[in-house]
């Protein structure tokens, strides 16, 4: 069954309006404001959940939707729908001070204004939510919906990302391992291809070969931010049968409840 995109993209415009508390987002906000903010530490020694200001990133925007399934669905919709279950799932674990960011825009200012956005709110934690495609020398054709369509098969599961140009590179790797732990402790494997000569520019240097944590320097949601940030690839889109499962609810509610076990950990031992 096709999914309702438009209701999907129509609750995501709502939710920009939201955002849009400060005028400064459509600037480089992350630049700008860099003189005179320094990098905030991270909260004293205690960590209470309810002051716990954790942002939820949506990865792309409606516009610039990221990666296409083997199915043709847009990974922006993917994104919206499980960051929007784990910012619930959060909430209920008492991490009140969570919000969902959806950013619109063409995709690179959209990254400076989800950074504004951030260190505006004076976050103390950004998780940001894709799912994987694969580059395109590796897509195969297959038919779909009597369209021609673009698929691979050949690899499969999540991974983490985290920037040693962050300034709590430490923090973020930390509970990058501990979200990649409670994965794992669900059954699910992460994609270890990223270390591969096939990826070409997209290939990373693993930091923890047990879980599936990267590092990935440059990407900006994870280096301009000044809390500590961690990237999570929830799964492959343009793999057929993980495209399926990531479109079923329990994988959805599985992934938003390992996160939120993991940020539950992170917390806790603070
Ligand atoms: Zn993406």
């Amino acid at each position: 069954m096709r999914r309702p995109w438009r209701a999907i993209a129509a609750i995501a415009l709502s939710l920009i309006a939201f955002w849009s508390w400060s005028p400064d987002h459509s600037q480089a906000a992350g630049t700008r404001k860099a003189a005179k903010a320094k990098p905030r530490a991270l909260a004293p020694e205690k960590c209470e959940p309810r002051k716990f200001r954790i942002v939820v990133d949506v990865g792309h925007t409606p516009d610039s939707y990221g990666a296409l399934s083997a199915r043709n669905d847009p990974e922006f919709g993917f994104n919206f729908r499980l960051a929007r279950l784990v910012t619930a799932k959060l909430k209920s674990e008492g991490f009140t001070a969570t919000r969902l960011l959806v950013t619109d825009g063409k995709a690179r200012p959209s990254l400076f204004k989800r950074v504004g956005a951030a260190n505006d709110g004076r976050a103390d934690l950004v998780l940001s939510i894709h799912h994987d495609s694969v580059p395109d020398k590796l897509l195969e054709t297959w038919e779909f919906d009597g369209a021609k369509s673009y698929f691979s098969d050949r690899f499969s599961g999540h991974s983490l990302f985290v920037s040693e140009r962050n300034p709590h590179f430490t923090t973020s790797l930390k509970l990058a391992r501990m979200i990649g732990r409670q994965l794992k402790e669900q059954g699910l494997h992460y994609a270890s291809q990223y270390t591969l000569p096939v990826m070409g520019r997209y290939r990373r240097q693993l930091l923890d070969k047990d879980v599936g944590v990267y590092r990935y320097d440059g990407l900006i949601v994870l280096s301009r931010t000044r809390s500590a940030a961690v990237l999570l690839e929830a799964g492959s889109i343009i793999n057929r049968d993980e495209e399926m499962a990531m479109n079923s609810s329990e994988r959805q509610e599985m992934i938003a409840g390992a996160v939120a076990a993991a940020v539950g950990e992170f917390c806790e031992r603070r």
